[in-house]
């Protein structure tokens, strides 16, 4: 009875961040920036924080793309955080079609702070690809097209609860169109995130 409480007294507040990747040009030479929540630590499992992705909707070229930028984080990120794929979770990424505007991307995060604890803990996240630009999708991209790799990349970083950074990292929102320098974490994206989920 105590604990259901306890429980309930915890769920309270919820908030809504939107992230609106536009890839434009600034001149910002910060290091890496922390949102201030992460995903929900685990001390009974390895590693410590695991974060499922569902793009089964992706086309197979797409899925591939979604892969390597996941597998990116998981190899040269953080000891405790791993992305995983299930065609189960609510932790989208998908296509839509938004004609001109000015987005590549959005990405949404829910996250929830526990009352008692004051815990700021992610709940869900869901990516949205706006599939009206010009996309390269595998191999080198045109000087007019934007590499869905580094994209995705620099989106799983707000996944992980990581804001906009200076220049030349994936976590920089100045990703020009015809590059693909955000496919590779560099070594401010890694300290960011081995501030939040432990170093390897
Ligand atoms: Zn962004």
């Amino acid at each position: 009875m105590k604990i259901k409480k306890q429980k309930a007294l915890n769920i309270v507040l919820i908030f809504l961040s939107i992230l609106i990747c536009l890839f434009i040009k600034t001149n910002s030479s910060s290091a890496f920036e922390y949102k201030g929540y992460s995903w929900k630590k685990n001390n009974n499992s390895w590693p410590q924080y695991r974060v499922y992705i569902n793009y089964s909707t992706l086309p197979t070229s797409f899925k591939k793309m979604v892969f390597f930028s996941r597998m990116e984080w998981n190899k040269k990120g953080a000891s405790k955080q791993y992305f995983y794929y299930s065609k189960k979770s609510r932790n989208r990424i998908y296509l839509k079609y938004e004609g001109n505007t000015r987005y590549l991307s959005l990405t949404y995060i829910t996250h929830r702070e526990y009352i008692i604890s004051r815990e700021p803990v992610i709940q869900e996240c869901d990516t949205k690809i706006n599939i009206s630009k010009n996309w390269n999708i595998i191999g080198t991209p045109m000087p007019w097209e934007n590499d869905l790799q580094s994209v995705v990349t620099h989106e799983l970083g707000h996944w992980l609860s990581l804001e906009h950074s200076g220049n030349l990292t994936t976590m920089n929102k100045f990703n020009p169109m015809g590059t693909t320098f955000g496919r590779s974490l560099h070594q401010d994206d890694i300290d960011g995130i081995q501030h939040i989920y432990g170093k390897k």
